[in-house]
């Protein structure tokens, strides 16, 4: 016995059904009440977004997490995108035989600082390493040691040329520490007190290198 659309009359014959529906009706309702547009958080300075929680690169496979984030109730399947739209596979989850349909997301961006550029702008840094002499030498130890900070997530928040040389602010002195350790470099180290963290005083470490 084939089945009829209750929507449009189509038999099971001809045409898949999803349910009690023809697959142009099983669309055509899934369709509906479909968002027009999404919002995503994305850092007005690096351009990461927000997905689960954290800032990411703007690649598809970040955008499609953070739209399925959005979209709680379906399954969401990037397709193609641009900097403003998405056009997306969406399934509803609660359908036994649920039908897919294409949907195109215009992208609305909620602008915000990430934390790393929130502490780039606030010029944040635990260490300041100074570094004197050969100006080549200088340069090149620029290099390993952005290198080194942006490999582990970490940054340099201000580069002052001074006499003689240069003067980095650097966001951690762990890092700082593993980086002096790791070239097996012998600076000059100092400490200053920066004021106190939940009670406890916090220093910061001066380095200095002759090069
Ligand atoms: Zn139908
Ligand atoms: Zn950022």
């Amino acid at each position: 016995m084939p089945k009829f659309c209750p929507t449009c009359g189509n038999s099971s014959d001809k045409i898949t059904f999803y349910g009690n529906f023809c697959e142009d009706c099983a669309k055509k309702k899934n369709s509906e009440n479909l968002a027009p547009s999404i919002e995503i958080t994305r850092c007005k300075r690096c351009g990461r977004i927000k997905s689960r929680g954290v800032f990411v690169p703007p690649n598809g496979r970040n955008l499609e997490a953070a739209i399925s984030q959005n979209m709680k109730g379906h399954d969401i399947h990037l397709i193609d995108f641009t900097e403003n739209t998405a056009t997306i596979d969406i399934t509803k989850q609660s359908q036994a035989a649920a039908a897919t349909v294409e949907h195109k997301l215009n992208i609305v961006y909620r602008k915000t600082l990430c934390e790393v550029c929130f502490k780039k702008a606030a010029n944040y840094h635990e260490a300041v390493m100074q570094l004197r002499g050969n100006s080549t030498r200088v340069e090149k130890m620029v290099e390993k040691l952005t290198r080194y900070y942006e490999s582990n997530n970490e940054f340099i928040s201000k580069v002052e040329y001074v006499d003689n040389g240069i003067d980095l602010y650097l966001s951690s002195k762990a890092l700082a520490n593993s980086f002096v350790l790791h070239m097996r470099l012998k600076p000059q180290k100092s400490y200053t007190l920066a004021g106190v963290k939940n009670g406890k005083q916090v220093y910061k470490n001066t380095y200095s290198l002759k090069l």
